[in-house]
C-alpha cells in the first residue's frame, strides 16, 4: 500500500492530523494507496514554509528562475512513462491518454514558462518631454493553487509553472481524488534538491485543505480549477480580503455541425469532443446541434464511430476509454442518465454501465452515451453531467443554434464545424465563450489566453495573461 506524503519546506512528511483518507483505483474498486487527511496546522506550515522561500526565490534572475523550470521539465520527461501509468491508474483514465496529453503537457508546461517570463516586455508612455512612465511586474507573493481530479498533473503543474516563473511561491492542494502525480512530482522535486519552500504540496479535502489556503490572509491570489460550486465558495472566501482570483469552472459547451461541414473530419471530432477521458474534460462538447439536413446522416455515423471506442483496463494501451474516476462520480453520471429520461430523453446508444470481465469488473465503466429529444431548457442540457453523456439535437438556423449556444449559465468553449470560413468567424464571434475552435476541438496555444465567461470562469490563464495575474503591474512616473 502506497503512503502519499505532503511536501512541506522541501521535505516529505505526513500530516499533522496522522490520519489517512483511502485512495481507491477506479479501475477495479480496490484500495491502493493512502492519502494524508490534512488540516489547517499542515496548511499553516506549508505557507510558513512559502512566506520564507519567497525572498530568496522572488530576487533570483529570471533566468535563474527559468532554468529551475527547465530541470523539473527534464526530471519528468526522464520518468515520463512512471508518470503516465500512475496517472492511468489514479484516475481511471486510458494510459494512451495519459502518455500522449497529460504528461507530455505537463512537461510542456514548464519548458513554455521557463523562457516565457523573460520574454516579456513592459510599457513607456513618455509625456511630452516633461516625463515618462514605465511599468514593471512584481511577484506577488505566496499563491493558493487548488485542482481538480480530471487532469491531475497537467492542471497541476499550469499553475505550479507560470507562478513561480514570476517570482512567486506556491502552496498547491492535488484533487484528494487523484493525488498520486503530484506525490510523484514531490519525489521529484525531492530529488532535484529543488529550492525548498518554493513549492509546497498539501494532500487532504476541499474543506479541511482548500478551504484554509483560500482564507489565509497570507495566500495573496487563489488560482482554483473546479466545479463553479466550489468556485463561488472560493470566490466569497477571497473576496472579503481582496485577494486576487483566477476561477477555472465547469462547461456546458456547443458542438455546432453545420451542413457543409467536412462531414468525417466533423464526426471524428465531434466524437472526440464528447467521449475523449470519459466526457471528464471541461471543454467536452456536451451539446451537439446538427443542420436539419444532414441530421439524420450525422447521428448514425456518429454512433457507428462511438461504438468502434475499446472501453476496458485503463492500463491496457489498445483502450479507447478506462473508468470513470470514482464510485461517486459513476453513481452521480448514471443517475444523469435517469434524469435525462425522465424529461423525455430518447438514448440513441450507451445509457448503462459497460461490463467488464475478470479483476476489473468492480471498476466503474460507463458506455458512451447519446441522447435525442431533451428540450434546451431541461436540467440534462443545463446542468454539466461532466461524464460519456452526450445530447445531439437537430437546427435548422444560424441565428437558431447560436441561441442554443448561448442557453446556458456556462461559457467555457465550443467548436463550429463547416467549410464556409466567413461563417466560421461570425458564428465564432457571436457566442459567449473564452475559447472556439472553427473545425477543431481542443488544439491548444500556451500562448493563447484559457478561460471560461459567465459560470465558467473569471480570469484568463496561459501566455502573459498568466503574468498579469501571477504579478501586479507598477506603473513608475519620474519628472524629467
Ligand atoms: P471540485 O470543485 O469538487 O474540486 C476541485 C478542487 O477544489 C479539489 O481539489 C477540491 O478538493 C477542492 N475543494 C472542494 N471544496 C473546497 C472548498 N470549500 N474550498 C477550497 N477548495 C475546495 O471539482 P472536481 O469535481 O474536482 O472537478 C470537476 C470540475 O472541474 C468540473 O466542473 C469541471 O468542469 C471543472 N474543470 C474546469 C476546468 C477549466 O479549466 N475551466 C478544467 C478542469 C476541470
Amino acid at each position: 500500500m502506497i503512503r502519499i506524503q505532503n511536501y512541506i519546506g522541501g521535505e516529505l512528511q505526513d500530516s499533522v492530523t496522522g490520519q489517512f483518507l483511502e485512495n481507491i483505483n477506479p479501475a477495479n474498486g480496490s484500495i491502493y494507496s493512502k492519502i494524508p487527511n490534512s488540516g489547517s496546522e499542515d496548511v499553516e506550515r506549508a505557507i510558513e514554509a512559502a512566506e520564507s522561500a519567497f525572498p530568496m526565490w522572488s530576487e533570483l534572475p529570471e533566468k535563474k528562475r527559468g532554468e529551475w523550470l527547465l530541470k523539473i521539465a527534464e526530471g519528468l520527461r526522464k520518468k515520463s512513462k512512471e508518470f503516465a501509468e500512475a496517472e492511468s491508474r489514479d484516475s481511471g483514465k486510458a494510459i494512451q491518454l495519459a502518455t500522449t496529453v497529460d504528461i507530455p503537457r505537463a512537461i510542456q508546461n514548464f519548458e513554455y514558462f521557463s523562457t516565457a517570463f523573460y520574454h516579456l516586455s513592459g510599457n513607456t508612455h513618455p509625456m511630452d518631454g516633461k516625463a515618462v512612465n514605465y511599468t514593471t511586474r512584481k511577484p506577488l507573493g505566496v499563491i493558493g493553487a487548488i485542482s481538480p481530479w480530471n487532469l491531475p498533473l497537467y492542471l497541476l503543474t499550469w499553475k505550479i509553472a507560470p507562478a513561480i516563473a514570476a517570482g512567486n511561491t506556491i502552496v498547491a492542494k492535488p484533487s484528494e481524488v487523484t493525488p498520486m502525480t503530484a506525490y510523484l512530482f514531490s519525489k521529484l522535486l525531492v530529488e532535484l534538491s529543488f529550492p525548498p519552500g518554493v513549492i509546497n504540496i498539501v494532500h487532504g479535502t476541499g474543506p479541511s485543505v482548500g478551504a484554509p489556503i483560500c482564507a489565509s490572509p497570507k495566500t495573496k491570489a487563489i488560482s482554483f480549477t473546479g466545479s463553479t460550486a466550489t468556485g463561488k465558495t472560493v470566490a466569497s472566501t477571497a473576496a472579503s480580503m481582496f485577494k486576487k482570483v483566477s476561477l477555472e469552472m465547469g462547461g456546458k459547451n456547443p458542438n455546432i455541425v453545420f451542413a457543409d461541414c467536412d462531414f468525417e473530419e466533423a464526426v471524428s471530432g465531434s466524437v472526440r469532443a464528447a467521449f475523449s477521458n470519459n466526457g471528464q474534460i471541461c471543454l467536452c462538447g456536451s451539446r451537439i446541434y446538427v443542420e436539419r439536413p444532414i441530421y439524420e446522416k450525422f447521428k448514425e455515423e456518429f454512433i457507428k464511430k462511438a461504438n468502434q471506442l475499446k472501453i476496458g483496463d485503463p492500463l491496457d494501451e489498445s483502450n479507447d476509454q478506462g473508468a470513470i474516476v470514482s464510485k461517486n462520480h459513476y453513481e452521480k453520471i448514471l443517475k444523469c442518465i435517469e434524469l435525462a429520461k425522465e424529461e423525455g430523453g430518447k438514448v440513441l446508444m450507451g445509457g448503462s454501465p459497460f461490463p467488464v470481465d475478470g479483476e476489473h469488473s468492480k471498476g466503474f465503466y460507463i458506455s458512451p452515451t447519446l441522447i435525442e429529444g431533451v428540450s434546451e431548457t431541461s436540467r440534462t442540457n443545463q446542468e454539466e453531467i461532466f461524464g460519456p453523456v452526450a445530447t445531439i439535437a437537430p437546427f435548422d438556423t444560424e441565428r437558431e443554434v447560436i441561441g442554443f449556444a448561448n442557453g446556458t449559465d456556462y461559457g467555457l468553449s465550443g467548436s463550429i464545424w463547416t467549410q464556409d470560413i466567413s461563417r466560421g468567424h461570425r458564428v465564432a464571434s457571436k457566442i459567449d465563450s473564452g475559447i472556439l475552435w472553427v473545425n477543431s476541438w481542443m488544439v491548444r496555444d500556451l500562448r493563447t489566453p484559457f478561460g471560461g465567461m459567465k459560470a465558467s470562469g473569471v480570469g484568463r490563464e496561459g501566455g502573459e495573461w498568466a503574468f498579469d495575474f501571477y504579478t501586479e503591474t507598477k506603473n513608475i512616473h519620474v519628472k524629467l
